[in-house]
């Protein structure tokens, strides 16, 4: 039986997280989990699951669903976090949190020496170089959530990592995939709330359209399979059948394939290296689909992208700025505060105004990350007020 905690129980993974651990009670146990402000849903996992410890957002959430379920033990904010991804009885924590505020969360997992199953991008984006040394230092696991990556783990499976000639990750293209930049001019919120395969958090589908997600998977790949950005391509594969493939030296490539549901690449992380029945029991009908399509990525269409190669390249604190900079343009495009558009600009100019630290510290993450944050909002603001430099 292995123990689980998942943090960010409430988000699109978490929860998704939870029906597999439903769907498998036999082999798993929802142990811990955390959720931030969404406590009506930490009661909902509890009323299913018989969980030990619950992680709050602050003492007066604590408070209220103590009173109608006294015998968890509670915990709260950051601190509670990292209370529970330290508990002795977690085998693997499933690190669900979005953005930013999930890289602390999975550096004091592996610090506890627990096996982290990565759905945090984040984590190996912003502090890839830090994390992946502790992993090491550790001697855990780092599984991927991520489908793309999901699909490179599983198709290097037996391999040997001297073997790889390239991986090709397949891009959906987001919601406005058939649309040019011109057209991308007058898009709503609602417009790109809508992705055409996939069901997602609302920042996570904001970063499909921009393709900033991609370019991130470029950056998480690149730490998770210690890989060159020269041996990392991204294909546009509008129907996302075929969630990534690996080219190895001999010119065999091999692809993963399933419908696009995320449950599989959750239980894969947790069912590694054995497999498990999946909760949907559909089979993939490729006669469905009759037709299988690629295309090729237009840099120019998506900046994000190109960017984030760059960004990656030079490494440093330049991926904490890119992804602080994504990170509050994307809040205020979904407060209606600019439009779609401004949001890759906004996030070159941090980048370009931003003064890099070559080999940084964890604080030195957290510092880029604010300040990028900071300018973003600041740049916006001078814009409002007219007075554009
Ligand atoms: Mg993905």
């Amino acid at each position: 039986m292995k123990k689980v905690a998942i943090l960010g129980a409430s988000g699109s993974i978490g929860l998704q997280a939870v029906d597999v651990i439903q769907h498998h009670k036999e082999e798993f146990e929802l142990f811990a989990f955390s959720v931030y402000s969404q406590v009506d849903k930490a009661i909902e996992i509890v009323k299913e699951l018989k969980v030990k410890h619950v992680c709050l957002k602050d003492e007066f959430d604590v408070e209220k669903m103590r009173k109608r379920f006294p015998d968890i033990i509670y915990h709260f904010g950051d601190e509670g976090i990292f209370e529970i991804v330290s508990l002795a009885e977690v085998d693997i924590v499933i690190n669900s949190i979005v953005g930013f505020a999930g890289v602390l969360p999975s550096i004091k997992a592996i610090q506890a020496r627990k096996d982290l199953a990565l759905a945090n991008k984040e984590t190996l984006v912003v502090a890839g170089e830090i994390v992946t040394n502790y992993v090491k230092e550790y001697g855990v696991k780092l599984l991927p959530v991520d489908s793309e990556h999901s699909a490179i783990f599983q198709c290097l499976n037996g391999e040997q990592k001297s073997q790889i000639k390239r991986v090709i990750i397949t891009a959906s293209g987001g919601s406005f995939r058939d649309k040019t930049r011109e057209e991308l001019k007058d898009v709503s919120v609602e417009d790109a709330l809508k992705h055409p395969n996939w069901s997602m958090g609302a920042n996570i589908t904001i970063d499909s359209a921009t393709m900033f997600n991609k370019g991130l998977e470029v950056i998480e790949a690149r730490w998770l399979f210690d890989l060159d950005y020269e041996q990392i391509d991204v294909i546009m594969h509008p129907e996302s059948v075929i969630h990534s493939m690996v080219e190895f030296v001999d010119g065999s490539v091999m692809a993963q394939m399933a419908s696009p549901d995320m449950r599989l690449a959750i239980q894969y992380a947790l069912t590694y290296p054995k497999r498990l029945a999946i909760a949907s029991s559909e089979s993939l009908d490729l006669l469905k689909y009759k037709n299988l399509t690629f295309r090729e990525v237009d840099f120019n269409r998506f900046p994000a992208l190109k960017l984030a190669y760059q960004v990656g390249k030079i490494g440093g604190s330049l991926p904490a700025t890119l992804n602080g900079a994504k990170e509050a343009a994307t809040a205020l495009f979904l407060k209606r505060e600019i439009e779609f558009i401004d949001i890759d600009g906004l996030v070159e100019d941090a980048i370009a105004s931003h003064t890099l630290i070559k080999d940084p510290n964890y604080q030195d993450l957290e510092l880029a990350d604010q300040w990028a944050r900071e300018f973003v909002i600041q740049k916006v603001g001078e814009k409002k007020h007219g007075n554009i430099n």
